[in-house]
């Protein structure tokens, strides 16, 4: 499942085809994905332009010039691609259409993006612009990593007093938006924090350590998917999913590589998720 830097990895393969063209075209091949689509979405979309494609959290923002924004949302296996873009960046051929294709937007600059999805748990909806952060999706979501609203103060306030595990707490998206179980692993493994401490009962100093920690694992996954666009040149214009090298995520029964650690890395079951973690050093 696409995490946050994957999605931004996303946006930002996807953003040199859309923003600024118009939807020339746009075909909706099925009633629903994860639920219902909006009424006449394919109406509302063509002929509109897509004036900016932000993001929040793991959704893409394209906001239109009809004053309406589409939101997107991987889901579990959502994929798109580029085609016929107009920067030479990927593919220059459209590829035949495939079984799950269930989305294609034309645009006038020629650019062709298709959203796959074989197991249909993504979404998309269209709400009006300055409604967008009171959408239903958008309004439960936290501050994210690597703005100001997420800092070490915010989380000793929203973690105070909790019983929870630190490791459930921080895959709370109303807590923090856009964590997943990888970057989880890797920020507990950084900040040097067992998954099993009791939230509430973590130190404030360590969750200074905690934050800062968050925000390097996210942005350096960020720059690792910007600085493999550009690899993508020969490949199918398929954005988004990335061979990230992890510390501890994926590596049970691996030595650990925090120096001076003689421990290896151990993997546990919490909440049906698997957790990664060295038990010598994290604490
Ligand atoms: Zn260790």
């Amino acid at each position: 499942m696409p995490e946050l830097p994957e999605v931004e990895t996303v946006r930002r393969g996807l953003a040199p085809s859309m923003e600024g063209a118009v939807i020339s075209r746009a075909q909706v091949n099925r009633p629903d994905l994860r639920w219902p689509f909006p009424d006449r979405m394919s109406e509302r979309l063509t002929g509109a332009r897509v004036n900016r494609l932000g993001r929040r959290s793991k959704y893409i923002l394209a906001e239109l010039d009809s004053g309406e924004t589409l939101i997107i949302h991987l889901g579990m296996s959502g994929r798109m691609t580029v085609s016929g873009d107009p920067i030479g960046l990927f593919h220059h051929d459209h590829p035949a259409p495939e079984k799950h294709d269930h989305v294609v937007f034309d645009m006038d600059n020629g650019a062709r993006i298709t959203f796959n999805d074989a197991r249909r748990f993504g979404a998309m909806d269209l709400v009006r612009t300055e409604d967008t952060d009171q959408h239903k999706l958008l309004a439960v979501l936290g501050p994210e990593p690597l703005t100001n609203a997420f800092n070490s103060d915010y989380l000793a306030e929203r973690l105070h007093g909790r019983k929870t595990l630190i490791k459930a707490a921080l895959l709370d998206q109303g807590i923090i938006a856009g964590l997943g179980n990888i970057y989880v692993c890797e920020a507990l493994f950084r900040a040097g924090i067992s998954p099993k401490r009791q939230a509430g009962r973590i130190s404030v100093s360590r969750l200074e350590t905690l934050t800062a920690k968050i925000n390097d694992v996210i942005a350096e996954a960020i720059d690792s998917g910007g600085s493999s666009l550009k690899d993508y040149r020969q490949a199918d214009g398929e954005l988004g999913y990335f061979q990230h090298s992890f510390q501890a995520y994926g590596r049970e029964g691996a030595p650990c590589q925090r120096d001076g650690c003689t421990g290896s890395i151990r993997r546990i079951v919490q909440s049906g998720r698997s957790s990664f973690y060295c038990p010598d050093c994290q604490t």
